[in-house]
Order: C-alpha cells, then structure tokens, then sequence
C-alpha cells in the first residue's frame, strides 16, 4: 500500500468532493498521472477513508452538505495521526473569499474551481514534494535531538569522572604529604645523629635522597594547588588588582631582592574572580620572570588594558625568551624547557595558570617581547566566570 511517504506519482492522494462529476473529473487527470486515487463525498467519509489509506495528500471540496470541508479539515488537524497529511482545499470562485478561514484551519493551499488539471497536478506535485521535506527535517531534527541528547549525557559523565579524578588526586596528594615529611626529617635526623659514622659516599646518599623528597613536596603542593583551582575555588567577587600586586610582591620580596628586580605597574583596575587565585596567577607569572632571567637585572612591567567583554592583563619580562615553537607546550602539565639543573621547578606553574584563567572565562597566552624576554598575556571576562 502506498504510504504517506510517497512524493512521487505513485502516492495516494484522497479526493473528497459531493458532486460525482467533480469527483470524476479531478480524479481523473491525477490517475492519468498515475497517482492512486481514492474518493470520498462527505467530510465524515473522508475522515474514515484517510485513517484508513492514509493518503499523502488530501483535496477537499470546500462547500458540502453535512460538515462541510472546513470542519473537516479542522477535525483532521486534530487526529494526531493525520494531521500531517497536507489538506489543499477546492473552492468555487465565488468562494475565495473564505480562502483566509481555509488556511486558518490548517491547509496548505487551495485552488479555484472549475478545476484546471494542469494547475491542479503541479499544486499537488509541490504539496507532496512539501510534504516529504518537511518529513525529512522532522526525522533529522530528531536525529540531531537525539545527538544532543547523547552528548549532553556524555559531558555530564565526563564532568562526573572529572570531579571524582580531581578528588582522588587530590586526596592522594594531601595523604601523601604525611609519609613525605616523614622520610625528609628522618632521613634528616639520620644524617645529624649519625654524622660521624657516615663516610663521604653515606653524606652524599643521604643529600639525594633528601634532596628528592623535597622534590616531591615540591610536586605534591603544585599537584594540590591545581586540583584546588577546581574543588577549591571560590564565587567570583571584587578583586582590586592592585592590592593583588602588592600581596604577590610581599611574598617574592625575597626573590626580587635578591635578583634585584625592578617591577614596573600600570594602573591596574578592580575585577571580579576568585581573589586567591588571581594572586596565585600573577604570583606565577612574576616568580617565573624572576627565574628565567638572563644576565641583565630583571625588569617587569605588569599592565592591563580594558578589552571587550572583560580585561587584558600583561606580564613582561627581559627574561631568556621563549621560542615561538614552545608558546603552546609550555602550559601543559610538566612540559619545561629547561633541566632541572638549570632551573628549578615542576613544570605546573603554567598548567595552574592557565586552569586559573580559565575557570576565570579567558584565555593566557605568550609573546615574544621587544628586545628579548617575553609577554604573558592573559584576559579575565567581566563577570570573572567561564559561560
Ligand atoms: P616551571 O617554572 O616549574 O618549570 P612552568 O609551568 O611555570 O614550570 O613553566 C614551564 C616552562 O616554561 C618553564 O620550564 C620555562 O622553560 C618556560 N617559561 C615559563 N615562564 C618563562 C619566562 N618568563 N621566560 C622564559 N621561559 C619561561
């Protein structure tokens, strides 16, 4: 049987008109098209006939006695099964008037009769073709529901299994704490009380081995800083950025000192975030423009502009530079570019950054700056939150 589907000439289409001659003639030239045509001469046949054929398409003489053409379509619309089938109504020319009250019932279209069968045919010819897009745009957009719907499930698990690792790293890195201090102090404690029994070999040993635990409390604590930007993190609040800049200055005071640092602000203005972490960013920043200095004292200037939707921040330095290759790399989790000997660090401080950042609605990056060193850039968005 042919099905609601067809748009082709061999779709049922369902004619429904009182007078016998009407019927004759309409269904007539559609047959001789080769569409299959079933009729109907009242509106409560034609309900019967199209719940049962479920034709493709539905030609329904306006003006018929019983309930007329309008009433009928209307309780067509109402049938959930039905009311996809496109209704184009015939109408007498003195009739067009009701044309208006016809669309408002639901039909897609009319035509004016006597019938002209050339008319009629390429009406019935687009209302099919109508009809099959409209079907295919429902099936895709429940497709694409269905995606969505997926996908959404899926992030959820992701963020799920994302928070639970960012648990587990962070209480495994807490507990490891413990045991860590333990090792260091007693391996400590050995080297003190047993000093006079150790030979030279025993003193080094003992300097690597504590010297690695101190590494690895060096991890632990970059290790729980990043998992806190996550689990820790507080509502977004007014921050004065310049207050920011004088607690970070404070805490490398020694630092600064000691590479005899000159540090450069622009005026800085009040944002809004997570003001510990803000610190923590900019503390980063200014200890890495601190470390990898090269031999002319450091210089850093720390600006920021106003950009749409939020701030620009920069950090600049006369550092040893980064070349353009590693801009990426560098804020990945342990990527450095140096050996250990050469500069100390875990290769998170970047990772932090840039999780900070963006748990702040903006993005970091770097540049290289005029006459050597490099230009960290990071913006903030003005709510202080990723959207
Ligand atoms: P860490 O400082 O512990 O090595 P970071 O994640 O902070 O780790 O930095 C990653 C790498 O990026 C560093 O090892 C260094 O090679 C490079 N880097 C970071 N900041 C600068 C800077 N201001 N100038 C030159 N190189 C830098």
């Amino acid at each position: 049987m042919p099905t609601a589907t067809d748009s082709s000439s061999t779709a049922t289409i369902l004619v429904v008109d009182d007078l016998p001659a009407n019927l004759e003639l309409v269904a007539g030239s559609l047959e001789q098209h080769g569409y299959h045509v079933v009729v109907a001469q009242a509106g409560d046949e034609a309900l019967e006939r199209a719940q049962l054929v479920r034709p493709a398409l539905i030609l329904l003489d306006v003006m018929m006695p019983g309930i007329n053409g309008f009433e009928t379509c209307r309780r067509l619309k109402a049938l959930d099964d039905l009311r996809d089938i496109p209704v184009v109504f015939m109408s007498a020319r003195a009739e067009v008037g009701d044309k208006l009250a016809g669309f408002s019932t639901g039909a897609v279209d009319y035509v004016t009769k006597p019938v002209d069968s050339a008319e009629l045919l390429a009406r019935v010819e687009t209302h099919l073709a109508m009809a099959t897009m409209r079907r295919q745009l429902a099936a895709q957009n429940h497709l694409l529901q269905r995606e969505i719907a997926s996908r959404e499930q899926a992030q959820a698990a992701l963020q799920r299994s994302n928070a639970e690792l960012e648990q587990l790293a962070y209480a495994a890195s807490h507990d490891m704490q413990e045991p860590l201090r333990m090792i260091a102090s007693y391996l400590q404690l050995i080297e003190r009380r047993y000093a006079d029994r150790l030979d030279a070999d025993g003193h080094e040993f003992i300097g690597f081995a504590v010297d690695g635990a101190k590494r690895m409390q060096a991890l632990i604590n970059d290790m729980l800083a990043y998992s806190r930007v996550g689990t820790k993190g507080r509502a977004p609040a007014p921050v004065d950025s310049t207050e920011l800049m004088r607690v970070v200055r404070e805490q490398l005071r020694l630092a600064i000192e000691e590479a005899g640092a000159v540090i450069e602000l622009g005026a800085l203005p009040q944002v809004r975030g997570d003001a510990a972490q803000l610190a923590q960013l900019l503390q980063n920043l200014l200890s890495n423009a601190l470390k990898f200095r090269g031999s002319a004292p450091p210089r850093i200037r720390v600006e920021c502009n106003t950009v749409p939707g939020g701030w620009c921040f920069s950090v600049r330095d006369n550092g040893i530079g980064i070349a353009p290759e590693y801009a990426e790399r560098i804020f990945v989790m342990f990527q450095r570019l140096h050996s250990r000997k050469a500069y100390p660090g875990t290769g998170i401080g970047l990772a932090l950054c840039k999780r900070i950042v963006e748990r702040h609605g903006g993005r970091i990056w770097v540049e290289p700056a005029d006459g050597g060193g490099s230009v960290f850039k990071f913006t903030l968005a003005r709510d202080g939150q990723a959207a």
